[in-house]
């Protein structure tokens, strides 16, 4: 069984729409669709709830996201039109109740936020399904709620949890699947054990896939995009930069998570449990083989095959003298800082000082946290900003020769200075922070140095 997941810009428009139901329709194995909101609607949605609202504002954004997928529906075609109609209509109403709760309490709560976020894959899972039945499919839209895809209760950021998702999932769409109908799923969010939605951080819907997929026993998943798969690096920065054929699971995840915009970072990781390929497409190019995500542990010669990067990194370095042997130390950081609901990308200890890069917009929060919780966990801190994260990855780095002093002297042959590295930490990647300012020069001679031009 197939799961096919659609990203926004699949669904944004009419022509994109014709094309995602071709594909489907192409596709003769049995299969499960999955797919994001119409693109720009998640960010519309935080982006409204990023301030005071006003009523006049809350009626004209749900008339505009009405109508924008009244318009995507298939015009002519009479009872799967109207019922589509009604779904959206009252996935309207729900969404103007919530977001007037919202203004009249003046209080967000996660619960409420996510709930909120939701609202863009139910109604593109409307659009879709409708879409698809034009085309004389059984197709049927599924919220991933009500299939029961369990999470833990970190909002915006959930993890799914399989087991419970596989006792949920497996039956109703095994048993949806063999009766000849066409799930059409919504992506991005899960719900808690204790009944609230949560979702699980931006591009949410790859992760979705693969956790329908791990509960399905079954794939391959493929995630269509406009873009054709991973590069060998961003081609805004390396106009040459080529498409890879092939990678491993960890290769994938470590570029994922270091920065490269092709999957959600934490995709790879149901799938990889069980061992099922991930494909990514171009919708656009639906000829072009895409990225294939699997086993394999094909070495390149030169064994770098991709760098990726986040733009914007801070440094937060904390002090204290007994830094490298006191018990617990990294672990009261790392404790406040998730507190704050920070990622760490990455940390590295020496006997005086840990050192945590963590994105830039979390600087000042990180900053706030330390204020309040220095005493506990370490003499003094500064937070370096201004830095840019570089990951250079390849099956068997951790085990050639060379491999590192390569990466760093051709980087180095350019004057960049590289500030903190991790290596070794994952036998598939290195990183490295550099000047912002350095960044473009940085990804661009390390490709040069590994496949000779730019
Ligand atoms: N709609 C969500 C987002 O834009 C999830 C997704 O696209 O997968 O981030
Ligand atoms: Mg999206």
């Amino acid at each position: 069984m197939k799961v096919m997941k659609f990203g926004g810009t699949c669904l944004g428009t009419e022509d994109a729409l014709k094309r995602t139901a071709k594909v489907v329709k192409n596709e003769k194995r049995e299969k499960i669709v999955t797919v994001s909101a119409a693109s720009g609607v998640t960010s519309s949605l935080k982006d409204i709830l990023s301030r005071p609202m006003q009523e006049t504002e809350i009626d004209e954004f749900l008339l505009k996201l009405k109508l924008r997928h009244v318009d995507l529906l298939p015009k002519r075609d009479g009872s799967s039109r109207k019922e589509a109609l009604e779904m959206i209509e009252k996935k309207i109403t729900k969404l103007d109740r919530l977001l007037y709760g919202v203004m009249y309490t003046e209080e967000l709560t996660p619960r409420t936020y996510d709930l909120i976020l939701s609202a863009g894959e139910r109604l593109a899972a409307v659009v879709v399904a409708a879409r698809l039945s034009h085309l004389k499919l059984d197709a049927v839209a599924m919220e991933t709620d009500a299939l029961g895809l369990v999470t833990n209760n970190e909002h915006f950021n959930a993890v799914a949890i399989l087991s419970e998702c596989e006792k949920n999932l497996r039956p109703s769409l095994q048993s949806a699947v063999g009766k000849g109908i066409l799930p059409v799923v919504t992506g991005f969010f899960g719900i808690t054990k204790n009944g609230h939605v949560s979702t699980f951080g931006r591009s949410g819907t790859d992760y979705t896939a693969s956790v329908i997929a791990h509960s399905m026993k079954s794939g391959p998943i493929e995630i269509w995009k406009d873009v054709d798969g991973f590069m060998s690096a961003d081609p805004k920065m390396v106009k040459n930069a080529f498409l890879i054929d092939r990678l491993s699971y960890e290769e994938a995840a470590e570029l994922a998570y270091f920065g490269a915009q092709v999957l959600h970072p934490r995709a790879v990781q149901p799938a990889r449990l069980r061992g099922i390929e991930i494909v990514v497409k171009n919708l656009y190019e639906p000829e072009s083989p895409g990225t294939y995500v699997g086993n394999s542990k094909a070495t390149r010669k030169d064994v770098i095959k991709s760098v990726s990067y986040v733009p914007k990194v801070s440094t937060l370095k904390i002090y204290d003298t007994g830094a490298g042997y006191k018990s617990g130390f990294l672990s009261d950081i790392a404790t406040c800082l998730t507190n704050e609901g920070i990622n760490l990308f990455s940390a590295t200890t020496s006997q005086t000082c840990v050192a945590v890069i963590i994105d830039e917009s979390d600087a000042s929060a990180a900053k706030k946290a330390m204020k309040t919780h220095i005493a506990g966990v370490g003499e003094s801190f500064e937070i370096e900003g201004g830095r840019a994260l570089v990951c250079a990855v390849g099956e068997g780095l951790g085990r050639t020769k060379g491999v590192a002093a390569r990466v760093f002297k051709s980087v180095a042959s350019k004057n960049v200075n590289v500030e903190l590295i991790s290596a070794g930490a994952s036998t598939v990647a290195y990183h490295f922070t550099v000047g912002q300012k350095d960044l473009r020069t940085t990804v661009r001679q390390i490709h040069k140095e590994f496949f000779g031009y730019v």
